[in-house]
């Protein structure tokens, strides 16, 4: 494989240290590779991991990180061995940018369980050159042509943007654990991947209940297509519930008990916890005796992930989105951090100060 030695300077918003504080700075993209596609950033979603990554919430963050793995935008240059893209193209790409590809994992199509790691679109290692992967924050990327994704015509690329972590995660445990008519799902947590949970799960016929803590969701959740809501601190309603789900999809963004959620579950009903919460505290391993599932998942692999791009693209799928400029995502950390975001920021990469 040969690499172009031309480099791409490029400006860029990330984190120096533990504040989480995000602020500009300059980054360097590689030469091209043969297989590399050079994308000019259009958009770029705001997950609540990388707010998790921009304060090392999870005690690995290497600094700086440049966060942003909701990433759409045009191709602006290929490698010499690029055919699946042309420039400009509307391409996206999403939480990683490189695994094996010959794992028996990969082979299935479940690149993020990569046997020998995939690589994250930031705060990764580069499997050529050792180098750290910086993510959408920024004005342009260079990535492998495989884990470029195409954005469909009829999805504008900032409804795209979030479909790319916050879509992909939910939609992945869904089909998993096959929902579909008849299924009743409780979605706990009410933000950027729970919204897209609901959607979904709504679009799969599923009876659809929201979790959440904040009474005043509750006219959202039905908007969003959810058939009931409840909140969970009002222990009688969720008591009256046990035994009801098939699958309480968990995007809970903090440690917490999930003892709760695992009550709401039939026998082999499943609770799968997408939020990164790192330490569990204790749980009670009887209730599991009551041949409940308690898992997780993560993201989806990329034949999965365009699927669900051109599937929300047919039927209109689309998230709630926010937009702002780059100079306003410490504010929108803040708001998410609330609870405060209906229900993606979209940072609109084109049209701010770099
Ligand atoms: P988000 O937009 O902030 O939404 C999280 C929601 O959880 C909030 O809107 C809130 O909903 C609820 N919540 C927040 N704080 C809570 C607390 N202290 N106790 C109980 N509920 C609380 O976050 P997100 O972007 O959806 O991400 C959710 C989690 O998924 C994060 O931990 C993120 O790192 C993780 N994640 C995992 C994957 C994966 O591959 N598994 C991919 C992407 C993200 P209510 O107001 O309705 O209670
Ligand atoms: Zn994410």
């Amino acid at each position: 494989m040969t690499t172009s030695t031309n480099e791409y300077p490029t400006k860029a918003y990330g984190a120096a240290d533990t504040s989480g504080h995000i602020a500009p700075m300059d980054i360097t993209r590689r030469g091209l590779r043969d297989d590399d596609v050079l994308i000019d950033i259009s958009h770029c979603g705001i997950c609540h991991s990388d707010l998790h990554t921009a304060r090392n919430d999870w005690g690995r963050t290497s600094y700086p990180v440049v966060p942003g793995h909701e990433i759409v935008g045009t191709v602006a240059a290929l490698g010499n061995g690029v055919t699946r893209h042309k420039i400009g193209d509307r391409v996206a790409i999403g939480c990683m940018v490189d695994a094996c590809m010959q794992c028996s994992h990969c082979e299935q199509g479940l690149e993020q369980y990569c046997k020998q790691g995939m690589v994250g679109t930031y705060g990764g290692t580069d499997r050529h050159d050792g180098s750290k992967t910086h993510g959408g924050y920024s004005t342009r990327i260079a990535c492998r042509d495989e884990f470029v994704l195409k954005v469909p015509e009829a999805l504008s690329s900032e409804h795209a943007a979030p479909l790319l972590c916050a879509g992909i995660t939910t939609y992945s445990p869904l089909r998993t654990w096959k929902i579909g008519p008849g299924s009743k799902v409780a979605v706990a947590g009410l933000g950027g991947l729970g919204h897209m949970g609901v959607k979904f799960a709504v679009a799969m016929g599923a009876e659809v209940t929201v979790l959440s803590r904040s009474e005043d969701k509750r006219a959202d959740a039905e908007a969003l297509g959810a058939h009931d809501f409840l909140l969970t601190t009002d222990k009688p309603s969720m008591k009256a519930k046990s035994g009801t789900f098939d699958m309480v999809l968990n995007t809970i963004p903090v440690r917490h008990d999930v003892t709760p959620y695992l009550h709401l579950l039939r026998i082999d009903g499943v609770q799968v916890l997408v939020g990164m919460i790192d330490m569990m505290p204790e749980m009670h391993s009887g209730l599991l005796l009551g041949r409940k599932v308690l898992t997780g998942s993560g993201i989806g692999g990329l034949a999965e992930t365009q699927e669900m791009l051109d599937l929300c693209a047919k039927k209109n799928i689309v998230p709630e989105i926010e937009m702002i400029p780059m100079q306003d995502v410490n504010t929108a950390y803040e708001r998410m951090e609330a609870s405060d975001v209906k229900y993606r920021f979209v940072i609109d990469i084109g049209n701010s100060d770099f």
